[in-house]
């Protein structure tokens, strides 16, 4: 048996959670095991855990989005035993069993071998977040964007993707404006890189017009809803913007003059559906460029099964700062 959070549904639809000892018979069919060390806790963590969004369709389930350990059973050419491997992606944790628990058995495709160096705690303080961010900002460099270009917004700044957008971008030699809804926030965003702090409230209080001084050579965000609404208006001539979220829901309220007028171009990012080597490729570009040290102090808090309940609702609520790491065993 091994340790899991086992999540389930209630004949009145309330989900919970609790740790338990599972039987490996139990896992689902894949060619890979995997003894898992860490996970992570994403925004889509939080609605697993809570049930919020119907991202998982049979109970009882193992969430858990992402996770990094070592290789104990394969049936794949690519893997052998004590090979680290990390898993974003593929939906593994939503429609089929994921990472919070010491075991996992997944395909094999869907999973990276970790980049030199890497330890399984590295990959999972990147995790599906810092994989994301970069690629997005693998996307808009192949579409033109370019750090002398002019300044490059960053929403949902202090959560997951964003703080690791902020950092990387930085250390490419971006100027980046990080916007957060916490101000509290705002000196550890600069020490992360970022050239200026935007406050969201200030932000959205401005008056909306159909187009608005343009600000941003670049706009990566996490949030969508009124906020993405608002800073497409702003996006200067031949601007590019990410969409990677919906934190601040998925509604987007604007209108066609940015694209007709200033050739805005809005690019959607998908990490789940990733290929092999895009997933090898962004992996690698992270190892050149992430500054452990540096996004550790201050961005990175540690917590257990037990505590991923908890710590469900805080993500949704935008109270968690940085990236959560899950210690599984
Ligand atoms: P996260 O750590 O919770 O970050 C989200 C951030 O958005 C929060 O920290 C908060 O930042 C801001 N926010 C939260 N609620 C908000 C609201 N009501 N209005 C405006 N801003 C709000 O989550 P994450 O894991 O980094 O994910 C960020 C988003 O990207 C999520 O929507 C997630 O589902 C999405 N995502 C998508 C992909 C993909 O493949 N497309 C991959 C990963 C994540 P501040 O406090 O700094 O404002």
């Amino acid at each position: 048996t091994f340790r899991a959070l086992v999540t389930n549904k209630d004949a009145e639809g309330k989900v919970s959670s609790g740790v338990e000892q599972v039987e490996e018979a139990r896992l689902p069919e894949g060619d890979v095991t995997v003894d898992i060390d860490w996970a992570g806790l994403n925004y889509k963590d939080g609605l697993c855990l809570t049930g919020a969004g119907g991202l998982v369709r049979t109970y009882p389930h193992v969430a858990g989005i992402d996770f990094a350990g070592t290789v104990s059973d394969s049936q794949s050419d690519r893997y052998g035993l004590g090979d680290t491997v990390v898993l974003t992606g593929w939906r593994v944790g939503e429609t089929q069993w994921g990472g919070y628990a010491e075991k996992a058995r997944v395909r094999a495709d869907w999973l990276v071998p970790l980049p030199r160096g890497f330890s399984t705690r590295d990959a999972m303080v990147i995790g599906t977040a810092g994989l994301t961010a970069m690629l997005a900002i693998n996307r808009l460099e192949a579409v033109g964007l370019k750090p002398d270009g002019g300044e490059v917004l960053v929403t949902g700044a202090a959560g997951g993707v964003g703080s690791v957008a902020v950092t990387l971008l930085a250390k490419l030699g971006y100027q980046v404006a990080a916007l957060s809804g916490r101000a509290e926030h705002a000196a550890s965003l600069l020490a992360l890189g970022a050239s200026s702090a935007v406050d969201r409230d200030s932000f959205l209080a401005e008056p909306d017009k159909p187009l608005e001084t343009a600000r941003w050579a670049g706009v990566i965000d996490n949030v969508g809803g009124k906020v993405l609404g608002k800073v497409l208006k702003q996006v200067k001539y031949d601007g590019l913007v990410a969409s990677i979220g919906n934190a601040g829901g998925i509604g987007l309220e604007t209108n066609v003059l940015p694209f007709i007028l200033r050739g805005v171009t809005l690019i959607g990012i998908d990490s789940v559906m990733q290929k092999f080597e895009t997933r090898v490729t962004a992996w690698q570009r992270l190892g050149e460029l992430f500054d452990f040290e540096a996004y550790g102090a201050g961005n990175v808090t540690e917590i257990g099964l037990e505590q991923l309940p908890e710590a469900a609702q805080a993500i949704l609520a935008g109270q968690v700062k940085g990236r959560t790491l899950v210690k599984v065993r």
